[in-house]
C-alpha cells in the first residue's frame, strides 16, 4: 500500500462517515445510492434511498415492477433519466446476470446509467475490490493534490485524473480508501476554505505547498441556461385534478404534468364554467434550462363537461397523486391548491 492511501485510510478510520444507510457490502445498495447521489445532496437522498430499498429490497423486485412505479418513487428527486436507467438496468440484470451486478468494470459500464465512477464505486464499496471513484469531491481533492489547474469539467482533465487516481489506488482496504477520499472532499477539502491544517495529506498536496488551494478547481464557464415558457392549466374539482401524461421525449418523459393552456380550445374551456379562477407564476431551474411557469387555476363543478382523451388524461385525487410519477414543480402546485 502506498503512503498516500495509508494516510487516507487511517484518517477515514477515525474521522470518516460510517453510518450512511448504503454503507454495506451490498453492490445493489451501493448502485442505487450512487445514482441517487449524482446531482443530489446526501441529506436529501437518505429518505428516498430508505423508501426505495424498503419497496424494492432486491434487484429481482425492482426488475418486476413497472416504470411508472419507479418514477413515482423517484418523484421529487429530479433528473428522471436516472430512474429510467435504473429500471432498464434492473431488467437487463434479471435477464442476463441472474439478478446480480457483475464485478467487472467493462460489464458494469455496459449497463444503462453506469459510467466509470459509478462502476468504480460499485466495485470498491460494494464488492470491496479495486475501483476508482471520481465524483465531484474526489476530483477536487485529486486536482489540488496534483496542483492541476486544468478546468475540472474538461475531457482531457478527466482523463488525466483517471490515470492519477489509478496510480494512487491501494492494494487492499479498497472500500475504506474510496470512502475516505470522498469524505475528505466532503468534510475537509471543501470547495471553499479547505481545512488544510486538519488534512492527513497536506504534505503531499501541491496546492497546499504552493498556497493555491483557492485557485483549484477551475471550471469552464457554464453556458447561460435556455429559457422556456410553460403555461399550464390546473383544472380542479373539489378533490380531483386533471393530469396529463407527458410525451416520451423532452423533459419529464412519461411523467404526469398539467395540461398546457392551449391544449384545449377556448370553446371547450368555456363549457366548463369555472366557479373560481386563480393565477400564479414562478421559475423552476433544470440543469440546462430555466422554466418560466405560469399556472391558470380553474375550479369547476362538473368535470364531465370537459371531454378528454382518456389515453393521455386522467382525473386524479390530489391525495393519490403522491403515488404517481410527478415532477417537483407540479407537486408543489398540487400541494398549494390542495
Ligand atoms: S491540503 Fe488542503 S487543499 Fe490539499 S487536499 Fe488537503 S485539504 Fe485539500
Amino acid at each position: 500500500m502506498n503512503n498516500f492511501s495509508e494516510k487516507i485510510i487511517s484518517w477515514y478510520e477515525i474521522n470518516g462517515r460510517k453510518n450512511l444507510p448504503w454503507q454495506k457490502k451490498d453492490p445493489y445498495k451501493v448502485w442505487i445510492s450512487e445514482i441517487m447521489l449524482q446531482q443530489t445532496q446526501v441529506t436529501t437522498v437518505i429518505p428516498y434511498f430508505n423508501k426505495f430499498i424498503s419497496e424494492y429490497p432486491t434487484i429481482k423486485t425492482l426488475a418486476s415492477t413497472s416504470l411508472d412505479e419507479v418514477l413515482s418513487m423517484w418523484s421529487g428527486l429530479g433528473y428522471y433519466t436516472r430512474a429510467r436507467n435504473i429500471h432498464k438496468t434492473a431488467k437487463i440484470l434479471k435477464k442476463d446476470f441472474d439478478c446480480k451486478l457483475p464485478n467487472e468494470i467493462e460489464a458494469l459500464m455496459s449497463l444503462p446509467g453506469i459510467g466509470f465512477s459509478t462502476a468504480g464505486a460499485i466495485l470498491s464499496l460494494g464488492f470491496e475490490q479495486s475501483g476508482v471513484i471520481l465524483d465531484g469531491n474526489v476530483k477536487r481533492v485529486l486536482l489540488r493534490i496534483s496542483g492541476n489547474k486544468s478546468p475540472m469539467n474538461k475531457y482531457k482533465t478527466e482523463k488525466s485524473l483517471k490515470e492519477f487516481a489509478n496510480i494512487l489506488l491501494p492494494d487492499s482496504k479498497h472500500k475504506e480508501y474510496s470512502q475516505g477520499l470522498m469524505d475528505l472532499g466532503a468534510i475537509i477539502c471543501k470547495p471553499n476554505n479547505p481545512n488544510c491544517s486538519k488534512c492527513p495529506v497536506d504534505e503531499d498536496c501541491a496546492a497546499n505547498q504552493k498556497e493555491i488551494q483557492d485557485e483549484i478547481p477551475t471550471k469552464i464557464a457554464k453556458k447561460e441556461k435556455i429559457e422556456k415558457k410553460i403555461d399550464w392549466l390546473l383544472i380542479k374539482t373539489k378533490n380531483k385534478v386533471l393530469l396529463k401524461r407527458n410525451k416520451e421525449k423532452g423533459i419529464w418523459q412519461n411523467l404526469w404534468v398539467l395540461p398546457e393552456k392551449d391544449f384545449f380550445s377556448t370553446k371547450k374551456i368555456s363549457k366548463i364554467l369555472p366557479v373560481e379562477e386563480d393565477f400564479s407564476s414562478f421559475e423552476h431551474h433544470l440543469s440546462h434550462k430555466k422554466l418560466l411557469i405560469s399556472v391558470k387555476v380553474l375550479t369547476i363543478k362538473n368535470k364531465d363537461r370537459l371531454s378528454i382523451d382518456r389515453r393521455i388524461f386522467n382525473w386524479v385525487n390530489i391525495s393519490d397523486s403522491v403515488n404517481m410519477g410527478i415532477p417537483k414543480p407540479v407537486k408543489d402546485i398540487l400541494k398549494k391548491y390542495d
